[in-house]
């Protein structure tokens, strides 16, 4: 099908086929350039509304693209308990972090408690207690040092 003009209900004009965008299959927009353009600069603005001002966010703390977007993050920053140190630009919170931006003693990393290797011994074991003994899964996993999770997945089976 060939268009020369085509029909913009949008703004209720015929405008030459030029004035279209057209799809990667050949068929014209269902709106005019004009008109798509005009829904993408509305829809890019509401877009910018929505978050915090810009879309495009600064990479370097304390750098804002405008106004909107500052007193949105400040605001989020202050409803989570964070405090502004206008002196050193940071941000602190009793407990997580000093005013002079030294983190507060973190937890120590406790790594995860040695669980036993799974052998077949082990595996008929498993079945061994559940099913001869009657006892829980979670008793079952204690008892051998295996995993809770292992356990109830081995006896689904
Ligand atoms: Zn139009």
């Amino acid at each position: 099908m060939e268009y020369t003009t085509r029909y913009c209900k949008y703004c209720d004009e015929t405008k030459p086929i030029t004035e279209w965008y057209i799809h990667k299959n050949g068929a014209p927009y269902y709106k005019c350039r004009s008109c798509t353009r005009h829904d993408e600069r509305k829809r890019r603005n509401k877009n910018i509304e929505d978050s915090c001002g810009s879309m495009f966010v600064p990479l370097n703390a304390g750098v804002f693209a405008d106004e909107q977007q500052k007193e949105c993050v400040h605001s989020i920053l202050n409803s989570l308990g964070f405090r502004y140190n206008e002196d050193n630009k940071i941000w602190w919170k009793d407990g997580y972090r000093k005013e002079d931006g030294t983190f507060v003693k973190l937890r120590p990393y406790k790594p995860k408690l040695n669980r036993k290797k799974i052998t077949m011994e082990v595996i008929k074991e498993i079945y061994r207690l559940y099913y001869e003994e009657g006892m829980k899964k979670v008793n079952i996993a204690r008892e051998l040092g295996v995993s809770d999770t292992y356990v109830c997945e081995l006896l689904k089976k």
